[in-house]
């Protein structure tokens, strides 16, 4: 079975289907969560459609630390239970579902009180490490060791001697999440589901109480067509209590966003061959290694502004600078930052009014016949809410629907992954690329590399690197368009390649030749050549220029200075 391609044909045909049939299930949000239920349905043989307001994965899913983890500070919070279902969840996606997309990254912990932490950390990474075997996969990594201060800094000589006095190394995954989201719908398409981005759900279908589809506008064309269904999923993250505004009604789950920002630095600024994680008041700090780059992050805020653009403030970027600087011996200083991103986490609103204590489990619910709603959890545990939520739809359809078998589901490119990554030195050879190339593609594509080498073969300019991003080759531009559902230059930049945060121009140095290279395969003219890069380039300046505000509203009024390419239904301020 080849992979379903996500490029415009693909997109047109999906939206038609879904106007013109009823499915068993349609489902509002393209994040982790959304395509997570959409392959879970699609794979129990159910007709699956999918609708994302703006482009894949643009929402929380594209702004996470990017670590598929257990959650180490869960345990000093007794959550055993949530600590080893994600355990259980890092495995499988390690070893099974997307092992291309997913790898083993160390952390050491440096330690800063002699005597009690060095016994009360080891105790939890014994744990954590014990949780992480137990469910007859290995655990895909080594286990943790304990190092002497003189050992950590041999490792990591970007530490300040003073500023620690041993540490605790251990190990847990990262992921491209922006990928690893696209990749899974390209895998629910393979297996029949129709799945179209800028397409927004703007109302309900309605027989009297029961809800029985929803309308949709084609943001692209500015259509609208009722798409029918016997069960409807709310997938949106920190959208979910706006989506349930448009059924009516109180809702029985409700969402509160909670601000993270990350900094991404060039690798070379901070000497070490492992990750960091230490602790900050509120929660714990990461460094995390990402290619050549490292990733800084995060911060934990309430948010009441902006969802579509959560802005990065200066006082969030210093937050993080002041904290990471407490341990490094040559600090970090704003010049230093390639790039900035902030998210929202979905939190269920609780009882606590400090986000970060709030709970990171997810709720699924049945507000009214015909609708469900998923909400909370965390990328880590996607599968596991998906699972859930398709049980409440088989539920709510009157047959037998089998049990979810995403665990036994290898996401498209996994399959015949390993087998490549052995033979990247013949691969390299045959493709004229260097084997660092072949690798940094197989990293991304699996198996479908093929897609990104034939291009090449068919056009040997496109093997060039980006003139001014050469980790990425121009080929991976266009395939992005022809198959992984870019539809504007900045769903290229910033989610299909992470160009936008790995580069001091933050892109806009690659934005006319790669809106160049998508306009033949978008059908563009010079004149959308223009605003695509007219678009983005603005998007760049005010962003960099929210990050130099001081307050969060300061940062949100200059961030939405910047207009949308493709604007959403519903008014500025309405949230959606
Ligand atoms: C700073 C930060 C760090 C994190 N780090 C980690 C981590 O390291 N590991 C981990 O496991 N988790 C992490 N998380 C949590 C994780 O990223 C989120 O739980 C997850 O991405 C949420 O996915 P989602 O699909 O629910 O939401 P989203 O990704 O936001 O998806 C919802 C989608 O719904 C769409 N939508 C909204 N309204 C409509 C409409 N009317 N019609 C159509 N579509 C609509 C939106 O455009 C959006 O794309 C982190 C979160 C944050 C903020």
């Amino acid at each position: 079975m080849g992979t379903a391609a996500l490029g415009p044909a693909e997109r047109s045909a999906a939206l038609d289907r879904m106007a013109s049939q009823e499915l068993d299930v349609v489902v509002i949000g393209g994040g982790v969560v959304g395509a997570g239920v959409a392959l879970d349905a699609v794979t129990r043989g159910l007709s699956v459609g999918l609708v994302e307001a703006r482009d894949f994965a643009s929402g929380t899913s594209s702004r996470s630390s990017k670590l598929i983890h257990g959650g180490l500070r869960y345990l000093e919070q007794f959550n055993f239970d949530l600590v080893r279902e994600a355990l259980r969840e890092r495995s499988l996606l390690l070893q099974r579902i997307a092992p291309h997309l997913v790898r083993p990254v160390p952390f050491l912990f440096p330690l800063t009180h002699p005597g009690w932490e060095r016994p009360y950390v080891g105790a939890g990474l014994v744990l954590y490490d014990t949780l992480g075997l137990s469910f007859g996969y290995s655990r895909g990594m080594p286990g943790h060791r304990h190092l002497s201060r003189r050992r950590a800094l041999r490792i990591a000589p970007a530490l300040k001697r003073s500023a620690f006095t041993g540490a605790v190394q251990y190990w847990d995954a990262g992921v491209d999440d922006a990928r690893y989201v696209m990749t899974m719908l390209r895998t629910a398409a393979t297996y029949g589901a129709d799945v179209a981005s800028r397409a927004q759900a703007v109302g309900f279908l309605r027989e009297g109480e029961r809800v029985t589809g929803v309308r949709v506008r084609d943001l692209e064309s500015g259509t609208e067509f009722d798409v029918r269904a016997r069960q409807v999923v709310n997938a949106t993250g920190v959208w979910t209590d706006d989506i349930q505004e448009l059924v009516g009604g109180r809702g029985q789950i409700h969402v509160k966003a909670s601000k993270g920002i990350h900094l991404v630095v060039p690798r070379d600024r901070i000497h070490s061959l492992t990750g960091i994680i230490m602790r900050t008041e509120k929660s714990v700090l990461f460094v995390i290694p990402w290619g050549r780059h490292w990733i800084i992050g995060t911060t934990d805020t309430e948010w009441t502004l902006d969802k579509v653009h959560p802005a990065a403030s200066r006082m969030d970027i210093d937050y993080l600078l002041d904290h990471v600087n407490s341990v490094l011996a040559v600090p970090l200083t704003r010049d230093d930052v390639e790039g900035v991103y902030a998210g929202l986490r979905p939190l269920l609103a609780g009882e606590s009014e400090e986000t970060s204590k709030l709970s990171r489990e997810h709720v699924v619910a049945h507000p009214v016949p015909g609708l469900v709603m998923v909400a909370g959890g965390k990328f880590t545990t996607y599968r596991v809410m998906a699972a859930d939520a398709v049980d409440a739809v088989a539920h709510g359809l009157d047959r037998r629907v089998p049990p979810s078998c995403t665990d036994q589901v290898p996401l498209a490119g996994a399959e015949g992954y390993r087998a490549l990554w052995n033979s990247r030195h013949r691969l390299a050879r045959s493709s004229g690329l260097h084997v660092a190339r072949i690798e940094h593609l197989l990293q991304r594509y699996g198996s479908m590399i093929d897609e990104v080498l034939e291009l090449i073969e068919r056009d040997p300019s496109l093997g060039r690197p980006l003139s001014g991003a050469d980790d990425y080759l121009r080929a991976e531009i266009v395939h992005a368009a022809t198959h992984e559902g870019a539809r504007h230059l900045n769903d290229a930049l910033t989610r299909r390649t992470r160009i936008s945060i790995e580069t001091f121009h933050r892109g806009s140095a690659v934005a006319q030749e790669a809106a160049e290279l998508m306009a033949r395969p978008l059908g563009w003219d010079t004149e959308q050549v223009k605003r695509e890069v007219e678009y983005f380039t603005k998007r760049v300046e005010a962003e960099r220029a929210s990050q130099e505000q001081d307050t969060d509203r300061e940062a949100d009024a200059i961030r939405l200075g910047a207009p949308e390419i493709v604007p959403v239904a519903l008014p500025e301020g309405h949230g959606v």
